[in-house]
């Protein structure tokens, strides 16, 4: 197959491209982690990517990205839910994920940080803004973001570590920049609030379309799919080629 050349080609890119928007922001490459994206392709893509020397891969669904888990579980990757979590399926989540960068209700981290003392795991969490004010995504309003870090602390399986945001889907670095802008400004009103659960040093933000914009703003943590995997394929096309394996 041609495909994992393309893989390793896409990698270096992304990984260049990274670095040089770090230098062009006067930060440090160490600053920013890459999250390849896996979600709709399958174990042969993943492998290569991590032995490319990635090792923890973004996923937006919770059984997908647990299939994997199990999949994979003789490697040492660890997996990142990035995408909306239904309340019943914090169960399957606190068995195998090691970061979560959609929290967005109480509900969810209640019943979370309950699955997790069960496992006796504890988990990194990220709470996710709706930093462009789009009704169809997920996310809490920035103004409620303090509010919500205010009532984290008793959720102790869960590690607060920042805000996570997905930009206005658009080419116009215009209409893409004021929601990092948003972001950035609430990370520092979070840093300095002392009743805030947890810690605000991440930023996870940044994707195919956008990361270099991200990082001039300070993301330190990108979520990249398509630019290494290529187009995204069928929701069900993972499934389709766990079943031809099996
Ligand atoms: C798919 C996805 C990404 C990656 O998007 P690309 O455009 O493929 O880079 C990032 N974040 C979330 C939440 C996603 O669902």
């Amino acid at each position: 197959m041609s495909g994992s050349v393309d893989l390793l080609a896409n990698l270096t890119s992304v990984r260049e491209r990274i670095a040089a928007a770090c230098v062009a922001a006067g930060r440090r490459p160490e600053e920013v982690r890459l999250l390849p994206v896996s979600k709709t392709h399958g174990v042969d893509q993943i492998l290569a990517v991590h032995a490319a020397g990635e090792r923890t891969f973004g996923e937006n669904r919770v059984q997908e990205a647990e299939a994997k888990a199990e999949d994979l579980a003789d490697t040492d990757i660890r997996w990142a839910v990035i995408g909306h979590l239904q309340t019943n399926k914090a169960k399957n989540l606190a068995r195998f994920a090691h970061e979560f960068h959609a929290l967005d209700s109480l509900r969810v981290a209640k019943e979370l940080d309950k699955r997790l003392q069960n496992e006796g795991r504890s988990l990194d969490v990220l709470i996710q803004v709706n930093s462009s004010a789009e009704p169809q995504k997920f996310g809490l309003p920035p103004e409620e973001v303090e509010g919500f870090a205010e009532q984290l602390g008793p959720f102790s399986s869960l590690k607060v570590t920042g805000l996570m945001t997905l930009a206005v889907f658009s080419r116009d670095p215009a209409e893409v920049e004021p929601c990092f802008v948003r972001m950035t400004e609430l990370q520092r009103r979070l840093l300095d609030n002392d009743r805030a659960a947890g810690s605000y040093q991440e930023l996870s933000m940044g994707m195919s379309g956008d990361f270099e914009l991200a990082i001039a703003h300070g993301a330190t943590c990108v979520r990249v799919g398509e630019a290494i995997f290529g187009d995204r394929l069928d929701p069900n096309a993972y499934w389709d080629s766990r079943a031809v394996r099996e």
